[in-house]
C-alpha cells in the first residue's frame, strides 16, 4: 500500500518521504500515534526509545534539581512525586 510518509508504516514501494518523520512530522506523527507504539519499525522503535530516554532523563535531572536546590517550588514537586508515588 503506497500510502503514507514510509517511516512509521513501511511503503510496498520502499519510498521514504524527506519530512523528518515523526516528531517532526505532523503526519507521521499521526502515523505513529495510531500504531499505539507498537511497531515493526526499527527506525520508529529506536525513536519512541530515544524519546522514553530523554523522558526519564528530564525526569532525573528535576529530581536532583528539588534534592540540589531544596527550593519550595521543587520540594513541592518532590514531594508530591514521592505521595503518588506511595499511594
Ligand atoms: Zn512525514
Amino acid at each position: 500500500m503506497n500510502t503514507g510518509h514510509g517511516h512509521v508504516r513501511p511503503r510496498a514501494d520502499g519510498v521514504k518521504a524527506r519530512c523528518g518523520g515523526p516528531g517532526i512530522c505532523d503526519e507521521c506523527s499521526m502515523e505513529l500515534a495510531q500504531t499505539d507504539g507498537q511497531t515493526s519499525n526499527p527506525e520508529v522503535a529506536i525513536g519512541l526509545l530515544m524519546n522514553k530516554c530523554d523522558f526519564l532523563e528530564s525526569r532525573i535531572a528535576t529530581i536532583f534539581e528539588a534534592i540540589k536546590h531544596g527550593d519550595e517550588k521543587h520540594q513541592a514537586w518532590l514531594k508530591q512525586k514521592i505521595e503518588e508515588h506511595f499511594k
